[in-house]
């Protein structure tokens, strides 16, 4: 089994231009990501096991397309278990939801939640916490819900809206994929991941998504090379799926976690940051990565990508 390269957090600081919370960019960045795909582009965050990292990677990903200048509303699906509020630190802001909107207690862009970074990120909840989404509410509701998403500014339409989907493959996980075109699937790299998440590319295929990528989340590059954990390029083979991103097992995670603030914005960058910023450029731009081998890395010139691929090619 190869190894991976993995960035240490000495050679990403190395690697990577400071990143700021800015939504311009060309600031920090030599070029912007081109948009790929009909926008508003409406893409699940899906697993199958839980505690794999969805809502992280729904924080991390809208956070870096806020920055990158993308018009961004995240859903908060997972109505039972909520916390994307509690990851992008708006938990004091959640006064309306989407239920509210449903029983005529507000209107929909009073449910809406501005992050306080960046005006062009809302977060938007299903439901209060704790408390179960109204049977009514479920396939037809949501994807109501995102076609008034998709209107409500007509001068000024979203481009991204991304869903945190619930684990398991019941009737919130039914609800949240309905409105999607794309999933990406977050596994970590363990067989009980791996199954469920092979059950859900199969249910979403079903549902006809077919614009399925994976991230690989929580990879120890020790572990991998100890041939004690799979390595990305195993979960892509047996997923046969393309895959998004390889997110690093970091502590940093955690941190930003409890913060209210999510990884992609710190400063300087922690390696699952990175990762995500690259994922989210790559969703931007339609693209996917190849899981490159430690020795295939140190044989291969520097083709130029610089900091955008390091992780693979
Ligand atoms: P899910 O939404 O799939 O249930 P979460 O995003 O809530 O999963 O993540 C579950 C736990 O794993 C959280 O405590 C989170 O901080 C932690 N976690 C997620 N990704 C990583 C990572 N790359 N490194 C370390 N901890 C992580
Ligand atoms: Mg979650």
């Amino acid at each position: 089994m190869p190894p991976l390269v993995f960035p240490s957090p000495s050679l990403s600081t190395k690697l990577l231009p400071p990143l700021h919370h800015s939504t311009i960019p060309s600031a920090t960045h030599s070029r912007r990501p081109h948009l790929s795909g009909d926008p508003p582009r409406t893409v699940v965050i899906t697993s199958g096991k839980g505690g794999v990292g969805k809502t992280t990677a729904t924080a991390n990903l809208s956070a870096s397309l806020a920055r990158l200048g993308f018009r961004v509303t995240s859903i908060d699906a997972d109505a039972g278990l909520r916390n994307l509020d509690l990851l992008l630190g708006l938990e004091n802001r959640v006064h309306f939801t989407a239920s509210d909107v449903f029983s005529g207690e507000c209107r929909l862009d009073q449910a809406l939640i501005r992050d306080r970074r960046f005006n062009n990120l809302h977060l938007l909840c299903l439901s209060k916490p704790r408390s179960k989404l109204p049977l009514s509410f479920g396939s037809k509701t949501i994807t109501y819900l995102v076609d008034a998403l998709k209107t409500l500014e007509p001068d000024n339409p979203v481009q991204f809206v991304l869903i945190d989907c619930p684990a398991g493959v019941d009737a919130g996980f039914v609800t949240a994929i309905a409105p999607a075109d794309e999933a990406i699937l977050v596994t970590t790299p363990d067989i009980t991941a791996l199954r469920d998440a092979d059950r859900v590319a199969g249910l979403l295929e079903c549902d006809g998504i077919k614009d399925i990528k994976i991230v690989v989340n929580r990879v120890r590059a020790d572990l991998v090379r100890g041939e004690d954990m799979m390595s990305p390029l195993d979960v892509q083979e047996m997923l046969g799926l393309p895959l998004l991103g390889v997110i690093p097992e970091d502590a940093e995670v955690i941190r930003s976690t409890n913060r209210g603030s999510p990884l992609v914005l710190n400063d300087p960058p922690a390696p699952a940051g990175i990762a995500f910023e690259q994922a989210a450029w790559r969703l931007v731009e339609g693209d996917t990565m190849t899981a490159v081998a430690l020795e295939e890395a140190d044989r291969q010139p520097k083709k130029g990508f610089g900091w955008f691929s390091f992780f693979g090619r």
